[in-house]
């Protein structure tokens, strides 16, 4: 098995939040909550917001040895910006289509249009609209 699939594997069965950003995992610190980066060619990270770093390895033994109150932490969610960006993408078409005004409707289209090229510019490896 690839490294990268032991790592997603490794999210999915703590049920961590994660969010690959090419060669890198970003995922809340199990003991403090704040964004790390994990590299994926080597699985090192380490922790910006508490100091703690390691490596897979680590990061298990972390889990396997945490009580109730750092499993809670495992909860806490990753901001994932392509997510955040369809979700937008869908309140915003649902605004256009319940929008009685005329105006309102063209309004909320212009809006969703320059977002969108605003969004390319901006995250181009994210390819097209959501
Ligand atoms: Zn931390």
């Amino acid at each position: 098995m690839k490294l990268a699939a032991v790592v997603f594997a490794f999210f999915k069965k703590y049920k961590i939040s994660y969010y690959q950003n090419h060669d890198e995992v970003l995922f809340p610190c199990l003991l403090c909550g704040s964004r790390v980066t994990m590299m994926i060619y080597n699985t090192s990270w380490d922790c910006s917001g508490c100091g703690a770093s390691g490596n897979l390895q680590s990061l298990h033994e972390l889990v396997q040895h945490s009580d109730e109150n750092t499993i809670c932490l495992q909860r806490k969610k990753i901001y994932h910006p392509k997510h955040e960006r369809n979700q937008i993408n869908y309140r915003l078409r649902l605004m256009m289509t319940r929008a009685k005004d005329k105006r309102n409707a063209k309004e909320l289209e212009s809006i969703y249009k320059k977002l969108n090229i605003l969004l390319a510019y901006l995250m181009p490896e994210d390819g097209g609209t959501g």
